[in-house]
């Protein structure tokens, strides 16, 4: 048998090993962590919707009305009106023809890849997609050709050398950089060679684009462009859940081949018709977004002068590149004990050497939250010489 406990002990050994911590507040700037209090600075909760008062006033009228649980999967007798509600609300919202409502992204992308290709067919993956698309792309069982991060030109040579179906997939905002795809350079490859794109744009709806309606209408691209679309409920939108939008066609064909859709119970109903109301804020939410924006900006600008390396990224996701997983590991520990929370994010979530502190902003944080953390990175600087760029 192997040796499990010596896999763990490596693990440590190698700065790798994870822990959870322990949460006492709802997700917000200002939260309670294993007793103590933090300001965090590594939630998705982007807009700041997660603990909004309409959306929890929505739960609390809706539950009466739903009950708790979902009760069985969708195709059985668990598809309630207020998921159907929020599926026409999300293709509305997306300007797609037809959504499809799932319990989780990580879920949504294992039943899209894996129903849209299979064996004999080539999936090609940008090589920083999420796990959960690599992991329908393994599911998939079709061949799978990594191309290096947003690189067109190798993507281009890869395509024209492959024969059969073809599926294109990558994020919109990649989850750990916090750059968007080159869209429209993606859809002109897929239109040239008969490709199927597939987008996650996790960490793009309801940051990115007018309205927040993601990185495909930020390029002014439609359905047309990008036939299939996928969106998390859980960062933006502050809710839970996820869903795929594209044509009534392919939302048909999802539900009857995409079997994290087909073999799992129903999402809660009413964090359903709560996302509704998400959806609305996320859509009124123009002043947050611009907050977001003023508050990314006066962050790279001071945070490069304090001599860290970010990446080139305008989106909430700012990652302080550090390197190795001790170092970031240290850093980390050096803003916590200055009362700042951002987690050190190591392989095998990013590739080796590139370890970082994933900072993420939120519309709820404050001009003075931000002087706090640049106040603290700055501190961490003179007491971690040369960890930094
Ligand atoms: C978070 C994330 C997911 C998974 O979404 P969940 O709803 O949290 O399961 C999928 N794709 C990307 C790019 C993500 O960042």
């Amino acid at each position: 048998m192997r040796d499990f406990k010596a896999e763990l002990e490596q693990r440590r050994e190698k700065g790798l090993y994870r822990w959870r911590r322990q949460v006492e507040t709802p997700q917000r700037p200002d939260m309670i962590v294993d007793g103590r209090s933090v300001l965090s600075f590594c939630s998705n909760d982007y807009l700041g919707l997660a603990n909004h008062p309409d959306a929890i006033a929505a739960v609390r009228e809706a539950l009466p009305e739903t009950g708790v649980g979902g009760g069985a999967s969708h195709l059985i007798c668990g598809h309630h009106s207020a998921h159907h509600r929020l599926e026409q609300s999300l293709a509305n919202f997306s300007r797609r023809e037809a959504a499809l409502f799932f319990s989780t992204g990580y879920m949504a992308n294992m039943g899209v890849v894996s129903a849209l290709a299979g064996r004999g067919d080539t999936i090609f993956s940008d090589q920083l997609n999420h796990a959960s698309l690599i992991d329908g792309c393994i599911l998939s069982r079709a061949q799978i050709k990594r191309y290096p991060h947003a690189d067109m030109a190798a993507l281009e040579a890869l395509l024209a050398d492959t024969d059969g179906h073809k599926l294109v997939v990558t994020d919109g905002v990649f989850s750990m950089d916090g750059d968007i795809a080159p869209l429209p350079e993606l859809v002109a490859l897929c239109k040239q060679h008969d490709a199927l794109l597939v987008v996650d744009d996790a960490h793009g709806f309801g940051c990115v684009g007018p309205e927040g309606r993601g990185s495909a209408a930020h390029f002014g691209l439609s359905q047309d462009d990008v036939p299939i679309v996928i969106g998390t409920l859980g960062k933006a939108f502050g809710t839970s859940g996820a869903f795929v939008a594209g044509s009534a066609l392919m939302m048909d064909y999802l539900v009857q081949k995409a079997r994290t859709y087909i073999y799992t119970t129903a999402m809660p109903p009413a964090v359903a018709q709560a996302t509704c109301t998400s959806i609305r804020l996320v859509r009124e939410a123009d002043d947050r977004r611009e907050h977001l924006a003023r508050l990314v900006v006066r962050f790279r600008r001071e945070a490069a002068r304090l001599g860290y390396a970010l990446m080139p990224s305008d989106t909430p996701i700012q990652p302080i590149m550090v390197g190795d997983a001790w170092s970031a590991l240290a850093l980390s520990k050096a803003l916590e004990a200055r009362g700042i929370w951002v987690t050190a994010i190591r392989p095998p979530t990013v590739p080796e050497g590139e370890s970082r502190l994933r900072v993420t902003f939120s519309a709820s944080h404050t001009e003075a939250h931000l002087d706090k953390l640049l106040s603290a990175l700055g501190d961490a600087q003179r007491e971690l010489p040369g960890h930094a760029a």
